[in-house]
């Protein structure tokens, strides 16, 4: 059984990462995000609270994403563990975690905010069909234009420099000091985030004595 939590700023490769761990480790990948994307998608009592929050400029409540994850992680369907993505959010939280769960470790992904900003501000999603692009990393075969519709692809709506900034640091005064606890209590392995995907997940099974990473076209070949 293997616990741990994956934590790092919006951009830094988190959700990349997690789901690497989780597919080839039987780890159940527990993103706060999709969580909330799959109430708001499916109109539930909870997506419908977080759209009336949303469209008020706030943002989702600690206590409510604390709700989300108790519940979640009371499913007990983790029989080989699970990495947490977006939790906790803040002290108290994060000292609950600690007593509840016997972790196994805290990944903490490092990016500096001008990598953020370079990275967050490539984005580019199709307004036709809902794609994901980033003009760094994945870019579109013909610029401007959807691979796999042909749609508009535009810009998020909150992926402004102003709107970054404020999210930015928003995280810097949350997350930084649920780091800090965490790095007190000797949990916590700082990745450089800034390299490519293969060599971070390279470098998290290394520093957490884990197997070895091998991407899947090798591993079908050997
Ligand atoms: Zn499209």
């Amino acid at each position: 059984m293997r616990k741990y939590v994956i934590m790092g700023v919006q951009g830094s490769g988190k959700g990349t990462q997690s789901a690497l761990l989780a597919d080839d480790l039987d780890l159940v990948h527990i993103s706060v995000g999709d969580i909330f994307r799959w109430h708001v998608k499916h109109h539930t009592k909870l997506g419908a609270q977080v759209r009336r929050l949303v469209a008020a400029g706030e943002l989702v409540g600690d206590d409510l994403v604390e709700d989300v994850v108790k519940d979640r992680l009371q499913l007990h369907d983790w029989n080989y563990g699970f990495i947490i993505d977006g939790f906790p959010r803040n002290r108290r939280q994060a000292e609950f975690f600690l007593e509840s769960y016997d972790l196994d470790g805290v990944i903490h992904l490092d990016l500096p905010d001008d990598e953020v900003r370079r990275r967050v501000l490539a984005r580019r999603l199709c307004s036709r069909c809902g794609m994901d692009y980033n003009l760094i990393a994945h870019r579109p075969e013909v610029e401007g234009r959807c691979d796999v519709c042909g749609g508009n692809l535009v810009t998020r709506e909150d992926d402004t420099p102003d709107a970054l900034a404020r999210r930015l640091a928003d995280y810097h005064s949350k997350i930084d000091p649920v780091v800090e606890l965490f790095k007190r209590k000797e949990y916590v392995m700082t990745i450089d985030a800034r390299a490519d995907k293969a060599t971070v997940q390279r470098a998290i099974r290394t520093r957490f004595n884990l197997p070895p990473y091998l991407p899947s076209d090798a591993r079908l070949s050997g």
